[in-house]
């Protein structure tokens, strides 16, 4: 099965917003085993959307559409569909009433636009919107399938994955190849290390792997083909493969998929029934934004200080005016008083610290860019970790958050 995306609004043309819908929309239907031939974008602009709807219903199979759902005059999608499929457009009852709810819900009447959101295509299935008013639509005519989705990413991605999926299923031959896909993601061991370990895996005949690096982690990436009838053989696969490369990682793989170190560390932190702190010089607040990024941190992550300067380091963490002087505040002593001045300071069974030379300057023979120092303090005593990262000033720092959780995670 053949696919073409076509994206309108004239924002993506002007540069100001990356079509990240198109991108994830592509990555969806390439891992279903269906192949996207096109991708268009298009501005607000009714003749030329027009002109690449047509183009695309001539020679794809299935035509999904994003944006141009809105109330105002220059949102014209589903009525260019319904002229270029040649069917009349319709109101849907139902629509308008969850439309009415939504500014009912407000406390806001509905303007009188908004009832345009409610027509449709004659034929169409309609998809609801949880989010925003803007439903969007399934129609198939003369075995061709037009799916029409709204703009924004936050209200097409639920509806993706609440009903398009679904559909798609329904439509696709199964014995269609599809992949079925697994991430592991490693932290503290890098690419060919990574490609030396697990060399004899690389090129199997039933599943592919392959290593891509993030900022500050390793993903391996396996891809397991299988028509529908088979994906729990190919599920077996990726298990096994999984299982194999956990035992020569070690803990070296920290998650799966979706997961996250901040993840995986708020969900140990929470299990265990741990509360922390943090003492952060050179990631300047990244680690408490990390740890605060999930809803339900207030359990684990008390608070922290961004002690950049000396003084602060001094002030409020309470480390020595001497280790600061004999040793500088990249130092091991310095992320060991750091960690244990800010556990003391705030009561948290943990308490961690960054302190590190981000770059570009302020690097030395003795102290070079990326040499950092992770500390724990924990009820036991203090450890410290010295690192040397290599890297611009963003990666140095995303690398020191990574390696303070990892240390954590251990
Ligand atoms: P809807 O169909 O939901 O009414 P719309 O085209 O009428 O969509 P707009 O107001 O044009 O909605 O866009 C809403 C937001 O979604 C804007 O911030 C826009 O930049 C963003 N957006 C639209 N299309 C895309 C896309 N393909 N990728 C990423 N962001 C997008
Ligand atoms: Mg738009």
């Amino acid at each position: 099965m053949k696919a073409e995306i076509v994206s309108t609004g004239t924002e993506l043309l002007l540069g100001e917003t990356l079509n990240t819908s198109a991108h994830f929309l592509t990555g969806k239907l390439s891992a279903l085993g269906i192949e996207v031939d096109y991708h268009t974008t298009v501005g607000d602009n009714p003749e030329r959307l027009e002109q690449v709807l047509r183009q695309a219903i001539g020679r794809t199979d299935l035509l999904v559409t994003t944006g141009g759902l809105g109330p105002t005059v220059d949102d014209l999608t589903k009525e260019l569909v319904a002229k270029v499929l040649d069917l009349k457009m319709e109101l849907d009852p139902s629509s308008l009433e969850q439309i009415k709810k939504f500014f009912g819900r407000r406390k806001a009447p509905m303007p009188m636009n908004n009832e345009k959101q409610a027509y449709f295509p004659e034929t169409s299935k309609i998809l609801p919107n949880p989010i925003g008013t803007a439903p969007g639509a399934i129609i198939e005519k003369n075995g061709k399938t037009v799916i029409i989705l709204p703009g924004p990413p936050f209200e097409m991605t639920p509806m993706y994955e609440n009903y398009v999926y679904s559909e798609l299923q329904k439509i696709m031959d199964p014995k269609v190849e599809r992949m079925n896909e697994r991430v592991l993601k490693v932290f503290g061991m890098g690419e060919s290390a990574i490609e030396e370990v697990l060399a004899d895996l690389m090129n199997l005949s039933n599943m592919s792997m392959s290593l891509l690096a993030k900022r500050a982690e390793m993903h391996i990436r396996l891809v397991a083909r299988s028509s529908k009838k088979t994906s729990e053989e190919a599920g077996e696969v990726l298990n096994r493969a999984e299982k194999e490369i956990r035992l020569r990682l070690g803990d070296k793989v920290f998650g799966r998929d979706q997961e996250t170190m901040i993840g995986i560390v708020g969900q140990l932190l929470k299990n265990q029934k741990l509360t922390i702190a943090t003492a952060e010089s050179c990631t300047g607040g990244l680690l408490g934004a990390g740890l605060t990024q999930e809803p339900g941190s207030s359990e684990f992550y008390v608070g922290g200080v961004v002690s950049y300067s000396n003084s602060v380091k001094q002030g409020l963490l309470g480390v020595s005016e001497e280790s600061l002087s004999k040793y500088g505040a990249v130092s091991e002593v310095v992320a060991k008083e750091m960690a244990e001045g800010i556990r003391s300071q705030v009561g948290s069974d943990l308490g961690i610290s960054t302190t590190g030379i981000a770059g570009p300057d302020g690097g030395s023979d003795q102290k070079p860019v990326g040499l950092v120092y992770v500390g724990l303090a924990t009820p036991e005593g203090v450890q410290v970790e010295k690192i040397q990262f290599y890297g611009e000033r963003e990666s140095v720092r995303q690398l020191t958050v990574q390696a303070a959780l990892n240390k954590v995670r251990m």
